[in-house]
């Protein structure tokens, strides 16, 4: 089975990939000790789906578990969901050897793991990401957290996992439009970090498409590789480093707040961030338009959306300064230099981020 060792220290981590292996969550949960107890945290649609495979797995090993559901969607994400899971976590008498099983999308993993970290002086915590954005994307790194009315991920820590299990098979039952979203993350790792990967995408689409199970357990690997990478020299987004990992997400989040979270999945904000971010990128003489093609096409081959948003250019412009991404005034985007590699650029005109988004 594919492995990717994230190494950081005291709180090192393995992410094992492989198909069928659902089961195989027990190994990180020490099920067979005495007192063993596992606190499966998931929501409606997963539960239905796989619970019951990972409950089993964990009794049969010896451990109590104990199931909590919340509704799918951001807006669970909450301080009120949080509180409502904290009382039951205390009600089901969790203690030091209690483990919090995230079952689930990235949602429940920010919300189960900020639940781990903040309960008591903190509960182990085992992530089982069900959704393909979750599986490449918020499976490394650590960070956990819920929403504030006032702004996303307002409220949350850095609180690695002891481990995470990846089963390629549970994204058979994804929906097209979630499986979609979370190609464009993978596309971002190739741009960004990985021109040979890039290239195994561009040979691979049909297979990408028809959701092989081979060739996913080898993009999770590359991608978790690759964040990992990062998240090794950056764990705490100190360096500056880890900033590349936003390559068209100063875009996205703008599109993201000018459409009020609803319209746009956030892989498509991604998709159509990272367009934007190349043609920016040609603008300033960068790249040439044959690296903008050829990044179109392979979202374009995976079925992602590319246009704008129909929202006012100044309107989120504005809201990209209010974005974590400015610097004294300045505009601050992560631009590629060629397929593979890509640079933070301070001093970016405003009117080549508006004709950026325009074409
Ligand atoms: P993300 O990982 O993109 O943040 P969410 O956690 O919001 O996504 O999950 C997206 C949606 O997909 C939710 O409605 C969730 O219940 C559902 N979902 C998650 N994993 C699966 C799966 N393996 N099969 C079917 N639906 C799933
Ligand atoms: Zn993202």
């Amino acid at each position: 089975m594919p492995k990717v060792h994230v190494s950081l220290g005291p709180r090192s981590y393995n992410i094992e990939i492989g198909s069928g292996n659902l089961r195989e969550a027990v190994k990180f949960c020490d099920a067979e000790q005495e007192d063993a107890h596992a606190i499966i945290i998931t929501d409606e649609n997963v539960d239905k789906l796989y619970s019951e495979t990972v409950g089993d797995a964990l009794q049969e090993s010896g451990a109590q578990i104990d199931v909590l559901i919340v509704e799918p969607g951001e807006q669970s994400k909450a301080p009120e969901v949080a509180i409502d899971l904290w009382e039951q976590v205390l009600d089901q008498g969790a203690d030091r050897k209690s483990v919090v099983v995230a079952l689930g999308g990235g949602v429940v993993g920010d919300l189960a793991g900020f639940v781990a970290a903040t309960f008591g002086r903190g509960l182990r915590f085992v992530q089982i990401p069900t959704t393909l954005l979750a599986q490449v994307d918020s499976s490394v790194g650590g960070k956990v957290g819920i929403n504030l009315p006032g702004g996303k991920n307002m409220v949350g820590a850095f609180w690695q996992p002891r481990g995470v299990l990846v089963d390629v098979d549970v994204l058979q039952t994804l929906p097209v439009r979630e499986y979609r979203a979370g190609l464009a993350e993978v596309v971002k790792y190739g741009v960004i970090q990985d021109a040979e990967f890039f290239a195994y995408l561009e040979a691979n689409v049909a297979q990408v498409n028809s959701r092989d199970a081979a060739v996913l357990a080898h993009i999770v690997e590359r991608c978790c590789r690759l964040k990992a990478d990062v998240v090794e020299q950056d764990e705490r987004e100190e360096t500056g480093l880890r900033s590349i990992l936003n390559y068209g997400h100063t875009f996205c989040h703008a599109f993201e707040a000018a459409t009020g979270y609803e319209t746009l999945l956030h892989g498509e904000g991604v998709a159509i961030g990272m367009m934007c971010a190349a043609r920016l990128a040609e603008r300033m003489k960068r790249v040439d338009a044959n690296f903008v093609e050829r990044q179109r096409r392979l979202l374009e081959a995976f079925g992602l959306p590319l246009d704008v948003p129909d929202v006012d250019r100044n309107e989120l412009v504005e809201l990209m300064y209010r974005d974590k991404k400015v610097e004294r005034g300045r505009l601050r985007f992560v631009l590629p230099t060629r397929m593979g590699h890509v640079e933070l650029v301070r001093d970016v005109v405003t009117d080549d981020v508006l004709a950026a988004m325009l074409e």
